[in-house]
């Protein structure tokens, strides 16, 4: 038996992960160029295969039957190899974003829901909103109803993001503002990397409901290694997976007082994990040229800060990695959306008259007591949850793996 994923680009791609706890078959990526494509599904002795951006309408040719999901939405994601040799298409993206509308809990039916993009998945999406009784609007660039007459659908109830903007590479974007959205319920982005969007970090300011893309990945992905090996899964695994997932792939960032011991803690934890360690500003000196006391003699802490958040932008898009910050992190707040986007923060609170000064620039005895005052708070607006560092740094990180394995913080 052998399974696996079509595709262009896929380095990046989750499924050999996914599928590793769905079953024991082969799963490997296949990477094949668009004239490659006709070779590829005739000559390959795949079993089942998954397809993913850009040939989910190309490889339709190839398939000599599609299942009624596949012809009704006109793309195909699973193929399966049929006894006679033939090709079978499937797409599976229909039971999975049918089982993200379930497990986000919103209620969308008889309710108006705008589709953002005019794509494959959007096609999805819109046959599932309209099976689940909603009202689907699609706002396409080009469309009747678009990004200049968003107002016209100012009573939104839901908002489906089906664009590619705002994924990594190109976090930190959003396609609209949901201010103009007063009824609004909750966003649904198929968007998966990062775990939070900029427009669901808009939602969670105003406690709407969220949910990412990894959730429809999993289940998507279960309806095709229930196709792969011709038996049924048991739908709990979605959410097994799920959390896995999630745990293996959000960053873990440590924030807190200057040596509260974000960086002994944090590297103990990496290794503990077997995850990459990086220390924030042993990053910002690397992409500066010089030490931070340099940083701060030359340009001050304003030079300093802007080097920070640059390097705080591209460690927050990476995935899987402990990350200790600056201390001084917490005072410009667009660093909160740079770490909060895929991580979750842990504030290391430790007793300031056990924290060192020597070396830092910002704390000399004098000044930690009014520095702690004013950041304090701000630990407190950035931070998920918040472990004391006060004992041996042995307690400290095994508190933070039985939180981690109890699930307590995701
Ligand atoms: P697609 O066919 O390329 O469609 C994306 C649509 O988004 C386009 O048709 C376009 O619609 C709109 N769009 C593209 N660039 C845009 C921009 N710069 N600004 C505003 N709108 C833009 O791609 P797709 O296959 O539908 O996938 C779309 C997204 O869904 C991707 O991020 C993909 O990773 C995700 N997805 C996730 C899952 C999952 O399991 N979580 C499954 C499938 C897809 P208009 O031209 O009409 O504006």
């Amino acid at each position: 038996m052998q399974c696996g994923l079509l595709g262009e680009h896929l380095s990046h791609s989750f499924s050999p992960q996914i599928h590793a706890q769905l079953g024991t078959y082969p799963y490997r990526l296949y990477e094949v160029q668009p004239e490659g494509l006709g070779n590829f599904l005739n000559n390959t002795p795949f079993t089942g295969i998954n397809v993913t951006i850009p040939y989910k309408k190309a490889v339709i040719p190839y398939c000599k039957q599609l299942t009624p999901t596949a012809a009704l939405l006109g793309a195909v994601n699973t193929i399966i190899r049929q006894s006679d040799g033939s090709l079978l298409g499937h797409n599976t993206d229909y039971a999975g974003f049918r089982s993200m509308v379930e497990h986000s809990g919103l209620d969308v039916g008889m309710k108006k829901v705008l589709v953002l993009g005019s794509g494959g998945a959007s096609a999805t999406v819109v046959a599932v909103l309209k099976e689940l009784n909603a009202n689907p609007v699609v706002i396409s660039r080009t469309g009747e109803n678009n990004y200049s007459n968003l107002n016209k659908h100012a009573d939104a109830a839901v908002i489906v993001n089906t664009t590619p903007v705002g994924m990594y590479p190109n976090n930190g974007l959003a396609p609209i503002d949901i201010d103009l959205f007063p009824t609004l319920e909750g966003i649904l982005d198929l968007i998966y990397n990062p775990h939070r969007t900029a427009l669901l970090m808009q939602a969670e300011k105003r406690n709407l409901v969220t949910e990412n893309g990894l959730w429809m990945l999993v289940a998507q992905a279960k309806e095709s290694a229930e196709y792969f090996t011709g038996s049924a899964i048991d739908d709990r695994i979605i959410q097994k997976i799920h959390t896995s997932l999630k745990k293996q792939t959000e960053n873990i960032v440590l924030i807190g007082m200057p040596g509260c011991g974000k960086s002994t803690v944090g590297s103990l934890l990496a290794n503990k994990l077997q995850r990459t360690f990086v220390d924030a500003d042993t990053e910002i000196e690397k992409e500066a040229g010089m030490s931070i006391p340099e940083i701060f003699a030359r340009g001050g802490e304003q030079s300093f800060r802007k080097i920070e958040s640059t390097v705080l932008e591209r460690l927050g898009k990476k995935s899987g990695l402990v990350i200790a910050t600056g201390g001084g992190c917490v005072t410009i707040p667009e660093n909160y959306p740079h770490l909060h986007q895929n991580g979750i923060m842990i504030y290391l609170n430790r007793s300031i008259d056990t924290l060192p000064t020597d070396g830092r620039p910002l704390s000399n005895k004098d000044n930690l007591e009014i520095l702690y005052t004013v950041r304090k708070p701000l630990y407190e607006q950035f931070l998920d949850v918040s472990v004391a560092n006060n004992g041996s740094i042995d307690d400290t990180v095994d508190h933070i793996l039985l939180m981690l394995s109890k699930g307590d913080l995701t």
